[in-house]
């Protein structure tokens, strides 16, 4: 008790020393004593003068120590927010900023429009804000607006181990301008916080600070953790395992909740529907759970639901088309598992030698899920105590692994992979794969069992297969496409940021766009070089670098204004740019029966889709009508959680959608003076002209992803049957059998992606003619003099469509939107 009171004294000194008024919270009891055990409170008087005498600060500290929710209200009882200047803290994962933001309020017993959050497509931040939580690419995009910062006394990185590719380049530019800030008599401070990983990385990196800035650790408590390994070879079915572990801790170890780390969405669900299973949990006055802080609207159409007698709304089939509800899969449910797991003979061989106390088999589980895309008021049930008298088991992807911290773990049960998203940068070719973590990554899982007391860690594979982990895992920017990055960069005037090879084919693709200039072909070597790397932006990239979204759909809007196409571009866009707005079916079936009603389901919503495709020039605009056909539909039935549910798409990512398209509609009317477009969440279909328009605009934008099929005389081998061949890639690629040009075939598309499964599919494929590109894409063609080959023919070993320069074609530019600078 003294010491802790010791403490509260010394949090005033500190404060008292601070120059600015000490802001005083008026935190509930149970708060402030659940605070008092974090670490990082022992350090608030070193971690605060630090911040007094230095620009830049560097916080390590152990995941769970309280650095996210603490350090922020540090800064706001010492005054930091008190003059009008916000407090901000960047978060890679959106997850995290909304979490924490909700967190800090809660704790400081101040509403959500002072310690508010905002993440691209959401925010609840208000003119009274004073500290503000965000995803890095939403300061990234600030500092496009005010280069200073204007707006902030204090920037928080967080999370800086997780080498995100914004924050790298945040703590670059930041470094920068809290130098020009602090000449400009206006001071900012930096804090750069990272679980005690890799430190150096920033700190001893002399292009970003000249003096090392000063690191401080906070020694975390933490308990031991035992590792325990499997003895045999990995098991290639490792859910199948980390359910079976899970059981066996449940059953015979003492109580403390289990934390189960997978790799995906769907292994997360199907874990967590097994163990519902074999240790059903009924809470007394509820039936259903889930259904607690459903949003309102989405809790009315369950309760609707299992009233079972709703009528469609109606659709006007001359708009949008819906299909007939069928009665018959309408009520889907938990998946069963048959499978039985008693007879297993595998044993926990491994089990702590300590378990004194005897489990009792018979205490309830009370299984959570825990990944990115749940929404946050079921992601917020983790952080609070399970029912009297029953078990936490969190199944969880990479999200609790250092985002996160979930009380009272004791039990981690770890699959040692991670699913990772790949970018094969020649090729352009995405995909996600499930790889082995690294040993910084299974260390971090570890240590979440020993927040409270001494914890178990079983790993689903063995030691040797561990000493093979690479020691870290490798920065985001070697993971993902940085032709964005390099855009925004450009439109900062900044020529060079990291100087790394990396970048040259992002800056390929922006000139091939026509975002920047492109450099002389002739001169000296070493001319050519310096031109090369100083490729001034153009007009057409400035609007780009306007519009929150990749530089080819960047394009797509700075060209949709054609025919009053731009309210379709924008919904095309905005659709593209969500994460997968189709319900995922492809899930792996626990029992028959449910995997004929997933066929049911798949069946009725390919129909919808190919009803959304519609005829001629519509269908021919392929999988981009799919989603344009798709948004309209479901805005005219109010895009309600019914219509959604019932036509195969997500609920959440059309409102992402919605806000996208109001947020991009917006961005539009900014930069071009006279666009004029309105936001109207229902509008009607376009028409057979606009259609063509459209796709000559996905085709501007997308104009590198453009791929030929194989005519049948060209066949060689059989592998290419009905396979298109792109300029980069020796292999075919195929349209999906979902896609809506699956049974077209086109001789030209162009595609959003190429997603890599059991062969290389296009995403998104959208059908265009042949004599569109040398018109709209010079830079990917060839040209042959007037006299010879009249229809454009595209080469497949240079990869260049050869035609005949006609001077109507080149250079004969669309009309772009007049810019206001
Ligand atoms: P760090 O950033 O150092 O990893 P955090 O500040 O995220 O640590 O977490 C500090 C503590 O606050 C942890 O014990 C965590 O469990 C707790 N915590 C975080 N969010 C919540 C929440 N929403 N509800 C209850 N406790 C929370
Ligand atoms: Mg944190």
């Amino acid at each position: 008790e003294e010491k802790r009171e010791d403490k509260k004294t010394a949090v005033h000194k500190i404060d008292n020393c601070q120059p600015a008024v000490f802001i005083p919270v008026d935190r509930l009891p149970e708060i402030q004593e659940a605070r008092l055990k974090l670490p990082v409170l022992a350090e608030e008087q070193v971690i605060m003068e630090a911040v007094k005498e230095n620009d830049c600060v560097v916080l390590c500290g152990e995941t769970g120590s309280g650095k996210t929710t603490q350090v922020p209200q540090f800064l706001y009882e010492a005054g930091y927010a008190s003059a009008g200047g916000l407090i901000g803290v960047t978060e890679p994962r959106r997850v995290a900023a909304v979490s924490m933001s909700h967190r800090v309020a809660n704790e400081m017993n101040l509403s959500t429009g002072v310690v508010s959050y905002q993440i691209r497509f959401e925010g609840n931040v208000t003119k009274d804000t004073k500290i503000k939580f965000m995803t890095d690419g939403v300061l990234l995009k600030e500092v496009q607006k005010d280069f200073l910062l204007q707006k902030y006394s204090v920037i928080i990185i967080d999370e800086a181990h997780e080498r995100s590719v914004y924050t790298d380049i945040l703590i670059g530019l930041l470094s920068r301008i809290v130098a020009l800030r602090n000449k400009k008599g206006l001071p900012m401070k930096l804090l750069i916080m990272s679980a005690t990983l890799r430190v150096e990385d920033f700190t001893e990196n002399k292009r970003l600070f000249r003096i090392p800035p000063p690191v401080i650790k906070v020694e975390a408590r933490q308990f031991p953790v035992t590792v325990h390994f499997n003895k045999r070879t990995p098991m290639e079915d490792y859910v199948a395992e980390a359910f079976r572990k899970t059981c066996k801790i449940h059953r015979m170890l003492p109580p403390g909740g289990i934390l189960v780390f997978l790799t995906g969405q769907a292994e997360v669900q199907s874990v967590c529907r097994r163990l519902r299973k074999a240790f059903p949990y009924r809470p007394k006055n509820t039936q259903n759970t889930e259904m607690e802080d459903a949003p309102e609207e989405l809790r009315k159409f369950k309760r609707q639901k299992q009233k079972k007698s709703v009528s469609l709304p109606r659709i006007d089939l001359n708009n949008y088309s819906a299909l007939p509800v069928d009665e018959g899969d309408e009520d889907r449910q938990a998946g069963v598992d048959d499978e039985d797991d008693e007879g297993s003979d595998l044993d926990l061989g491994d089990q702590p030698e300590d378990s004194e106390e005897k489990a009792d088999p018979s205490i309830p589980l009370y299984v959570l899920p825990l990944y990115s895309l749940l929404a946050p008021e079921q992601q917020a049930k983790v952080f609070r105590p399970p029912p009297p008298g029953a078990r936490l088991c969190v199944v969880a992807t990479n999200v609790a692994e250092t985002s996160l911290t979930i009380p009272g773990i004791k039990y981690v049960v770890d699959c040692g992979r991670v699913k990772k998203r790949f970018y094969d940068r020649v090729t352009g070719v995405s995909s996600f794969k499930v790889t082995w973590t690294s040993q910084a990554s299974a260390n971090q899982r570890a240590g979440r069992a020993g927040r409270t007391e001494a914890g178990h860690c079983y790993r689903l594979y063995s030691s040797a297969v561990f000493s093979d982990f690479s020691e870290f895992s490798e920065a985001e920017i070697t993971r993902r496409p940085v032709d964005d990055l390099v855009l925004q960069m450009k439109d900062l005037n900044i020529e060079k940021v990291w100087g790394s090879g990396a970048l040259m084919s992002a800056e390929q693709l922006l000139i091939s766009l026509g975002a920047l200039e492109e450099p002389p072909r002739q001169g000296r070597m070493v001319d050519m070089e310096r031109a090369r790397l100083s490729c001034p932006i153009t007009p057409l990239g400035r609007a780009m670098a306007a519009f929150p979204v990749s530089p080819r759909y960047a394009k797509m809007l700075a060209l949709g204004r054609q025919q009053g196409c731009m309210p379709y571009t924008i919904t095309i866009v905005a659709a593209m740019t969500v994460r997968e707005i189709f319900e995922e079916l492809d899930r792996p079936a626990s029992s028959e029966e449910e995997s004929s009603k997933l066929a049911g389901r798949k069946a009725r919503f390919s129909q919808m889709r190919r009803l959304w495709a519609g005829q001629g020039q519509s269908l021919l605009l392929g999988d981009l009508m799919v989603l344009l056909g798709a948004v309209g539909a479901c805005e005219f039935a109010s895009c309600t959680p019914k219509f959604c549910e019932e036509n195969g798409l997500r609920y959440k990512a059309m409102l992402e959608i919605r806000r996208l398209r109001g947020q991009l509609t917006n961005a539009v009317n900014a930069v071009c003076s006279d666009a004029g477009v309105c936001v109207d969440n229902k509008m009607a279909p376009p028409t057979e002209s606009q259609v063509v328009c459209l796709r000559q605009i996905v085709l501007a934008g997308l104009g590198d992803h453009l791929a030929r099929r194989v005519q049948t005389e060209e066949l060689l081998d059989p592998k290419w049957r009905n396979g298109y061949k792109t300029p980069l890639l020796d292999e075919p690629v195929f349209i999906h059998p979902s896609s809506a040009l699956h049974k077209e075939l086109p001789e030209f598309v162009v595609y959003q992606e190429i997603m890599e499964t059991t062969k290389m599919y296009m995403r998104g494929v959208c059908a265009v003619q042949a004599d569109w590109i040398p018109k709209l894409l010079p830079q990917y063609c060839h040209f042959s003099g007037p006299e010879q080959s009249p229809a454009p023919w595209y080469c497949t070993v240079s990869g260049k469509v050869k035609c005949r320069q006609q001077s109507t074609f080149f250079r004969v530019g669309w009309k772009l939107p007049a810019i206001e600078m």
